[in-house]
């Protein structure tokens, strides 16, 4: 069946077209994932937080660099190319192999899933997807809801950083969880 797909609706690199994959690995390369941890006000390089980082996060993992129009393009195109997904998940995961940050044994994946008129728009939630793909590889469960979280610390999922967010690890904390962590693939 997937075969078939494929030649059907063979996939092309949404930047040069090259028939395979729908970013290529040449496209890929040209993305530029942050190597760096920066607190969440972005003042101190490796360091979590800040004493000026005005936040209920403990620390804000941003997977690409700003102003990227590679990264922008991709994340339009998600609404409507699902496989997407992988993409965005490798540079997530790219990002924290490049930290050197692995341990999330503790962990549960916590992504903000999208408003009721965006999954009708798209069809699928996009956050979840990654989600998906990432409480897999991290070999971490997921959970959807503030009160799933038992003892675990939370490492809350979305595009870029947002309001949502925040309130989120706000009710977690006020739950009792003692670390929450945002992780997102650009920051604005
Ligand atoms: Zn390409
Ligand atoms: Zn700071």
């Amino acid at each position: 069946m997937q075969d078939l797909l494929n030649i059907l609706f063979p996939k092309s690199c949404i930047f040069c077209q090259k028939k395979g994959f729908y970013v290529c690995e040449d496209c890929f390369s040209l993305i530029d994932i942050n190597p760096f941890q920066f607190c969440i006000c972005g003042k101190i390089k490796g360091k979590l937080k800040c004493r000026d980082c005005f936040s209920f996060l403990d620390g804000l993992f941003v997977c690409s660099r700003q102003n990227q129009i590679i990264v922008d393009k991709i994340i339009n195109n998600y609404s409507k190319i699902k496989e997407l997904s992988l993409v965005l998940s490798l540079i997530i995961i790219t990002h924290l192999f490049l930290l050197k940050e692995n341990e999330f044994s503790n962990f549960a994946i916590y992504p903000l899933l999208s408003n009721k008129k965006e999954l009708k728009r798209t069809g699928f939630d996009k956050t979840k997807e990654i989600g998906k793909i990432l409480s897999q590889k991290l070999k971490i469960p997921l959970i959807e809801e503030v009160k799933n979280t038992k003892r675990m610390n939370v490492l809350i999922l979305d595009i870029s950083y947002n309001e949502k967010m925040e309130n989120i690890s706000k009710q977690l904390k006020e739950n009792g969880v003692n670390k929450v962590l945002g992780l997102v693939i650009k920051k604005h």
